[in-house]
């Protein structure tokens, strides 16, 4: 199948993106790496009446230390951020998690704001972006705004994104020294979509046990979702096998053609446990 005929347009600012938006209303599309939205269009999934491209739209793309937080632009592809030492250094959950998006190919095309913006369930940065408590930055005509990302992601590719509203990127706060990552993705193929996932952030220790911890799953529900019990479970000193067995405890887990509902908790329950296991013995190595 081919897609529908539709206007194309490709503004050099930001300011023009979303003006041009405006000025399309419900038909209007911005594609960014295409990754995602042209294998859409070619279905026939979606019949835009006009796509506005933002890939020359040098505003939105690169890696910027600001004080003590990071700035991801939304253009910025999965490849660079793969490949940056800041990320590397400051944000390694992000470096961890992203070697598991897609396949070489479609990390130099696809780019971290496209894929938080698809806000696709099974997709990895999402779930990183609540575990680091992210904040999208976000245009219209009407001015900028910032949505942390607890309130971004509301279901199946639904964000708080307004029709027209361009994501221009990401600020994330640098976790603090002591801090540790978990990751963990279960996928048919390396470079799928995954079955089931964790991305997870703990604070520096203190008495014994993590000072926060945000543990976000992905590919469980229609939208990545942090498990509040098993949070407070990790925070309470539990074992990591009494804190797995609350991963799901207020995670509406839906099945699909990978993995039946109770067959998902399993997978969340194994990975949260094997994480804070390693992370615990980790510790033990190095105290
Ligand atoms: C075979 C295959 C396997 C894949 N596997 C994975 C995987 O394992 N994990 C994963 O996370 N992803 C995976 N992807 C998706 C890939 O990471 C995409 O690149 C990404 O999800 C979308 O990024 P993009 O820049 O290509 O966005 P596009 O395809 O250009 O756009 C996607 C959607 O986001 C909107 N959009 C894009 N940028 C913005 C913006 N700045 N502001 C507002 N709206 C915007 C578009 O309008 C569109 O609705 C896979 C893709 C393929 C084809």
């Amino acid at each position: 199948m081919k897609t529908n005929a539709f206007a194309y347009q490709r503004p050099d600012t930001a300011e023009e993106a979303v003006r041009l938006a405006a000025e399309g209303g419900d038909g209007a599309r911005f594609i960014a790496g295409g990754q995602s939205l042209l294998a859409a269009l070619n279905f026939r999934l979606d019949e835009p009446e006009a796509l506005i491209d933002i890939s020359r739209i040098a505003t939105l793309r690169g890696i910027e230390r600001r004080e003590n937080r990071l700035l991801i632009g939304a253009l910025t592809r999965h490849a660079e951020v793969a490949a940056s030492p800041e990320v590397a250094r400051d944000l390694p959950l992000i470096a961890r998690a992203m070697r598991e998006v897609a396949h070489p190919a479609i990390r130099n095309r696809g780019t971290f704001g496209g894929s938080l913006a698809l806000a696709d369930p099974a997709a990895e940065m999402p779930a990183c972006a609540l575990a680091l408590d992210a904040v999208m930055h976000v245009l219209s005509p009407e001015g900028r705004r910032q949505v942390p990302a607890a309130e971004f992601f509301c279901g199946m590719y639904e964000t708080a994104l307004e029709p027209g509203e361009l994501l221009t990127g990401v600020e994330i706060p640098l976790p603090e020294p002591g801090a540790r990552h978990g990751f963990s993705e279960l996928a048919r193929r390396h470079g799928d979509y995954a079955m089931a996932g964790l991305a997870m952030m703990l604070g520096p220790r203190s008495g014994g046990v993590p000072s926060w911890a945000r543990v976000a799953f992905f590919g469980l529900s229609d939208c990545p979702a942090r498990s509040a019990a098993a949070e407070a479970a990790i925070l309470s000193g539990a074992r990591p096998e009494d804190c797995a067995a609350k991963a799901c405890e207020e995670i509406e887990v839906f099945g699909d053609l990978n993995a039946d509902e109770a067959t998902k908790r399993h997978y969340a329950e194994v990975m949260l446990r094997r994480e804070l296991t390693r992370l615990a013995n980790d510790e033990e190595r190095t105290a």
